[in-house]
């Protein structure tokens, strides 16, 4: 791709967008960004010093550019991305992918891709493989790339937003986690999300893998397939015993690792498949795996205070993240969920509410709906604040007993995101245990 003094607006100046600007102003592109937000002064400055304009949409006058990079936060639908619609336009990573000239790992799945992604770039440094981990997960591929000499691979954490806007993207390995219900307020319908994630493999051919689970109906892979399910046996990674088993061999004893529930049995095996594609024997890849320990917001004990456990799991941002953390659980829950209303329909909970949960404490935009849902199988209570959830938890709990913050929906209604919403959890927890 020549881009010597091609005119490219880069839409949208997040982090993706910061890093595909710098990009293209490296590769010789005369570059302008547009956000329809307010952008901080020091990122303007930082972009002026390299001659990039930053505007407004009222800026635009669309037909003075050859290309639109568009940022994976913005909607296609946007006024801004409109305003491109005549212009030849891609995404960040195809931007990147590109100029990539490492092999890459590309992960998505509606969840445990973060858990994934860092799982599989743990195992392969353990083992010599030389990879970093990048995309979705923080650092943008396009930034990423500027260290390619010194990297093996690339493990790449892919979103839906991204996989919109890729046309050639082509990862050597791709993993498909798992599919749920997520982004009502994206996408149209839930096949169009679907749709968008299956870009993953549209252009892998006989030479590439997918690595997917067994549980999901995907159209035929023209990439050769290894599949995983902790529930199915017929699948090459399964999970017997306690052992994940690869066609019915033991490879990785669970106790020996930091990590519990099924979902992140899952996540192990899909790591495990990447171990078997890139020959790395499995004692080997079990060293990384093993030491892995779970980032914050993701089923992390908190505190204990009077024999209860409390369990931040504040990155559930979707039904099927919540319904994993309460499988997860073997004593009596009190739990405390909602939030940002994103279309969800929280019957389907029901049976596992009415089997797992003692009282639910419910917060948020979402918290009458799902109370008029729920109270058939629990007692529901209302909670203006997350601290009165906390609190009314507390009273409700008894020794032995979980109280799990697990909203299943997005944070956005009463918290900057999902760590505000998760740090501010812990804070009350530990002030109340003092
Ligand atoms: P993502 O990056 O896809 O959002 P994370 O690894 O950050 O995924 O985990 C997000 C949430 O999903 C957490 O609540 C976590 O406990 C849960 N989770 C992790 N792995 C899985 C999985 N394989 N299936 C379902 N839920 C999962």
């Amino acid at each position: 791709m020549d881009l010597t003094n091609k005119r490219v607006a880069v839409l949208g100046l997040g982090a993706s967008g910061e890093a595909a600007a710098k990009l293209l102003h490296r590769k010789g592109a005369l570059v302008s960004v547009f956000d329809s937000n307010p952008v901080p002064s020091a990122k303007v400055s930082a972009m002026r010093d390299l001659n990039i304009s930053v505007g407004t949409e009222a800026a635009v006058y669309s037909d003075h550019y050859d290309l639109a990079v568009v940022s994976p936060g913005i909607n296609p639908q946007s006024p801004l991305v409109r305003l491109f619609k005549n212009i030849t336009h891609c995404g960040e990573l195809e931007l990147a992918f590109r100029f990539c000239s490492r092999p890459i790992i590309a992960i998505t799945g509606t969840n445990g891709k973060t858990t994934t992604t860092e799982l599989v770039t743990r195992m392969l440094n353990t083992a010599g493989i030389r990879s970093l981990a990048c995309g979705n997960i923080g650092l943008p591929l396009s930034e990423a790339i500027n260290r390619q000499d010194e990297i093996d691979i690339f493990t790449v954490e892919v979103s839906s937003f991204q996989l919109e806007t890729v046309f050639t993207f082509k990862p050597a390995i791709a993993l498909w986690l798992n599919f749920a219900a997520d982004h009502l307020d994206r996408y149209p319908t839930l096949d169009a999300y679907y749709h968008a994630k299956l870009r993953i493999f549209a252009n892998q051919n006989a030479s590439d893998w997918a690595i997917v689970n067994r549980r999901e109906r995907l159209p035929s892979l023209a990439a050769q397939t290894l599949t995983f399910n902790a529930y199915d046996n017929d699948a090459e990674f399964s999970f017997d015993s306690g052992e994940i088993c690869f066609r019915g061999t033991p490879v990785l004893d669970i106790a020996e690792t930091q990590l519990h529930g099924i979902h992140n049995i899952e996540n192990l095996m899909a790591a495990l498949g990447v171990a078997f594609v890139l020959r790395i024997p499995w004692e080997k890849a079990a060293i990384g795996l093993k030491g892995y320990r779970l980032l914050p917001h993701r089923c992390e004990t908190v505190g204990n205070i009077d024999g209860v456990t409390y369990i931040n799991d504040s990155k559930a941002t979707n039904i099927d993240s919540l319904r994993k953390a309460l499988e997860s659980q073997t004593a009596p829950v009190i739990l405390i969920a909602g939030g940002k209303d994103k279309g969800f329909d929280f019957d389907s909970l029901i049976e596992l509410i009415a089997a797992k949960v003692k009282q639910a404490v419910l917060i948020g935009e979402m918290g009458n709906r799902i109370r008029d849902s729920w109270s058939r199988a629990v007692p529901c209570v209302l909670a203006s604040t997350l601290l009165e959830s906390v609190q009314i938890a507390r009273r409700a709990a008894h020794c032995g007993e979980v109280v799990l913050f697990s909203p299943g929906t997005s944070s956005f209604d009463m918290f900057r995101d999902y760590s505000d919403r998760g740090d501010q959890f812990r804070e009350i927890v530990q002030e109340l245990s003092r």
